[in-house]
């Protein structure tokens, strides 16, 4: 049943590939007052967010040419990195490529 003539879905741009999406399809980082990047399962965590594809592609995109840092205007350390870049085991495998 359609209640609302319209319904607006919220829509972020992906920070590595630039494609517009719903947001409840993006992942969202956030950076902490710590200056580090957190993923944001809950998409609810105060502090400047960012918003990423679930494809490895986009992932190793955005972390390897560091479009997330700039984005989220912060300097992660290797560790960070390697804990934000694990999450793309997650990811389905045909999204390899
Ligand atoms: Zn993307």
């Amino acid at each position: 049943m359609m209640h609302q003539k319209s319904k607006y879905i919220p829509q972020r741009t992906c920070i590595a590939c630039q494609q517009k999406t719903d947001k409840k399809d993006l992942i969202r980082l956030v950076r902490t007052d710590k200056g580090s990047i957190e993923v944001d399962m809950s998409a609810r965590k105060p502090g400047r967010g960012a918003y990423l594809c679930p494809k490895r592609r986009c992932w190793e995109m955005a972390l390897g040419r560091k479009r997330l840092e700039r984005a989220l205007r912060t300097n992660i350390d290797d560790a960070n990195r390697e804990t934000l870049l694990a999450y793309d085991k997650i990811f389905p495998e045909g999204d390899l490529t």
